[in-house]
C-alpha cells in the first residue's frame, strides 16, 4: 500500500505537534485538515473509536485524500470514567469555557468533592484510525493507553490538555514536565502510533 499525502483530521495543535514526530518514520506528507479547510467533524458517539472513524471518514470524504484521525481522552476510574470522549469539552459542558485552563479547574474540583481522596488513578486513551479512502471498509485501527495518577497542583509547561495534572508514577513526574520525545515514548498515542505503524509494515 503507497501513498505521499495523507490529511490528518484534527485541529488540535498539540495532537498535530505530536504526530508530526511520531509519523516521521513513514515519509509521507502529512497535511493538517484546517490547511485544507475541512471543518471538524461531528463528534456524536459514545465511543473513542465509532468518534475517530467518523472525523477519518469525514477528512477523507472532503479531500479525496488518504486520512488519519484519532479520539483520545482522559479517564478518571472513579469518576466514572470521565470526561473519556468529552475531554476536550468537558468544562463547557458544565457551563465553563471550553479551554484546557476551565477543563483542569473543573476537573480538581470534581474530584475534591468526592470522599475517597486517595483514589487518584487516571488513564489516557488514544483510539486511532487510518482510512485510505472515504469509502474504505477496512479501516486500519490500533489503541493506546497510559496509566497515570491525577495531582492537584499543575506542574511543567510542555505537552497540552491535562497534562500538568497527569502524573506518571515511575518517573514521578507529569506528563507536561517530559519532553517531546520523551511524552511520545510513554503516551497512549505514541502507543498507538507504533501499533498502527506495524500494521502498516505488515500490509506493505
Ligand atoms: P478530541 O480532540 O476530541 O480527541 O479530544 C481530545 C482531548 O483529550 C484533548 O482536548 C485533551 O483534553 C485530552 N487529551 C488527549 N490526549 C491528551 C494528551 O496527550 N495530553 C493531554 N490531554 C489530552
Amino acid at each position: 500500500m503507497t501513498f505521499k499525502k495523507i490529511v490528518l483530521a484534527s485541529n488540535n495543535d498539540g495532537k498535530l505537534r505530536e504526530f508530526a514526530t511520531l509519523l516521521k518514520p513513514l515519509g509521507i506528507q502529512l497535511i493538517p485538515q484546517s490547511v485544507l479547510g475541512i471543518s471538524e467533524s461531528n463528534e456524536s458517539s459514545i465511543t473513542f473509536i465509532e468518534n475517530a472513524i467518523t472525523k477519518a471518514r469525514h477528512a477523507s470524504s472532503a479531500s479525496g485524500l488518504p486520512a488519519l484521525a484519532e479520539d483520545s481522552g482522559l479517564c478518571v476510574p472513579i469518576l466514572g470514567g470521565a470526561p473519556g470522549i468529552y475531554s476536550s469539552r468537558y468544562a463547557a459542558r458544565a457551563g465553563y469555557a471550553k479551554s484546557d485552563t476551565a477543563n483542569n479547574h473543573y476537573l480538581i474540583e470534581q474530584l475534591s468533592s468526592y470522599a475517597n481522596q486517595n483514589d487518584r488513578r487516571a488513564y489516557y486513551f488514544c483510539a486511532l484510525v487510518l482510512i485510505f479512502h472515504a469509502q474504505d471498509s477496512q479501516p486500519l485501527i490500533a489503541e493506546g493507553r497510559w496509566e497515570g495518577e491525577i495531582i492537584t497542583q499543575p506542574r511543567g509547561l510542555n505537552g497540552f490538555g491535562y497534562d500538568p495534572h497527569f502524573l506518571i508514577p515511575s518517573l514521578q513526574k507529569t506528563a507536561a514536565e517530559l519532553n517531546p520525545e520523551v511524552k511520545n515514548t510513554y503516551s497512549h498515542r505514541g502507543h498507538a502510533v507504533k501499533h498502527l505503524l506495524h500494521k502498516l509494515n505488515r500490509e506493505a
